[in-house]
């Protein structure tokens, strides 16, 4: 069987090459070939070994993932829609700014969480990505941005990972981690851990683990500032509700790279973006723990009943929160002429979870809502 060479962390790699009796700078060297040159022809491998490179080209790949759409934005956004089999695509999504480079990356094909809100979630659950799955992603922009941009040799397209494309990193945590070390390796791709941002619904365990295992910067899709408002937009808080997740967040920071925690807060119209939220928000955090809010202004996609705030809203609600002193930043929507935006990714994905009836619910803007905020 020919062995996909993107699925290896660097101690994966050393393992496999210890195997085969090969010593460990060889694998730092193919390393600087796969993930830093972008090369897989191992024949070009000119520092590697003859009979290496031969056994090479008989066992292993560097195998990346068919593109079935790549769309441009006016802005420079790019969105790649990869076929990973089964009639199943996952998207990517890469960001260009002044300062950084940021790639928006999936993590499994649909969601299972099943957020109101989202594109993804609607569609259901398929499957988990493998490691190689989520490494090709960057493998394949990083490459294919450097040339387009017509970068130096040396010079990177990607200066920043975020795991907020479709599906939930954390429940895909094995083959998650050793994507996230090779981001984070510097015979790879050597990206700092305060650039590399895992975004979670809140699996509060896993994030437990995280803080251990691979320790990077951290947001925490929140959305609601009471359980009754979240159980119902995040159905993963009816198992962990509001307590739980912030004392984890609390427990993250004791490991985190960065000394904050990301909330991203998505602006539903009518839903949970009233000024009595954004004081219940205050009241719920002030003075627990460093954190940061990221306002998100709901992105429609079809068959969604929701709908986004009016700007005034958002700006209203951000004022709140930046005068009880917290950092609170309005998401740009970026690539909106190719539906690249957060929560669009829709992919395609063969529904194979079943749900419960109900398990999702449907929520209406305007209507009263739990918790009495309206
Ligand atoms: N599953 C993870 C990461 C992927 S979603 C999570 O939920 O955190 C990345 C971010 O996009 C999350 O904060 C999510 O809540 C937000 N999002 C999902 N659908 C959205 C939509 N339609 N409009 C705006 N933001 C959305
Ligand atoms: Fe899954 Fe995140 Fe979408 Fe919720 S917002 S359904 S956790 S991808």
């Amino acid at each position: 069987m020919t062995t996909n060479l993107l699925e290896f962390d660097r101690s994966g790699l050393l393992d496999w090459f210890a195997a085969r009796g090969e010593k460990p700078f060889r694998a730092r060297q193919l390393m600087h070939w796969v993930h830093q040159r972008g090369e897989r022809d191992f024949a070009a491998m000119s520092d590697l070994a003859k009979p290496l490179r031969a056994w090479l080209q008989r066992d292993a790949e560097v195998a990346t993932l068919p593109v079935q759409t790549c769309r441009r934005s006016h802005d420079g956004t790019v969105k790649w829609l990869f076929d990973v089999g089964g009639g199943n695509a996952v998207e990517s999504v890469f960001i260009p700014e002044a300062s950084r480079n940021t790639l928006c990356v999936s993590s499994q094909a649909g969601c299972a969480i099943g957020c109101a809100f989202c594109s993804t979630g609607a569609q259901g659950f398929s499957r988990n990505l493998s490691t190689a799955e989520i490494v090709a992603q960057l493998w394949q922009a990083e490459f294919t941005m450097r040339a387009e941009l017509g970068l130096a040799a040396g010079e990177r397209a990607i200066s920043n990972v975020v795991m907020m494309g479709m599906g939930e990193p954390l429940q895909n945590y094995s083959a998650l981690v050793p994507a996230l070390r090779l981001m984070l390796d510097d015979d790879a791709y050597g990206l700092s851990r305060r650039r590399v941002t895992v975004s979670t619904s809140g699996m509060v365990r896993m994030m437990d683990r995280l803080a251990l295992d691979c320790p990077v910067a951290l947001a925490v899709s929140l959305h609601a500032p009471n359980d009754a408002l979240r159980d119902q937009l995040v159905p993963l808080n009816r198992k962990h509700p509001l307590d739980e997740l912030l004392a984890a967040c609390e427990r993250y920071l004791r490991h985190a790279p960065r000394d904050f925690i990301t909330f991203e807060y998505c602006m539903l119209d009518g839903v949970n973006d009233a000024r009595e939220h954004a004081a219940e928000l205050v009241a719920l955090l002030r003075g627990r723990f460093p954190c940061k809010f990221n306002l998100i202004p709901f992105n429609p996609f079809p068959g969604s009943a929701l709908r986004r705030s009016p700007a005034a809203r958002v700006a209203e609600f951000a004022a709140v929160l930046v005068d009880a002193g917290f950092v609170t930043t309005v998401r740009k929507t970026r690539g909106d002429d190719i539906d690249a935006a957060c929560g669009q990714l829709a992919g395609d994905v063969q529904d194979r979870l079943t749900r419960r009836a109900g398990a999702t619910i449907p929520i209406r803007p305007h209507t009263a809502q739990p918790g009495g905020m309206r």
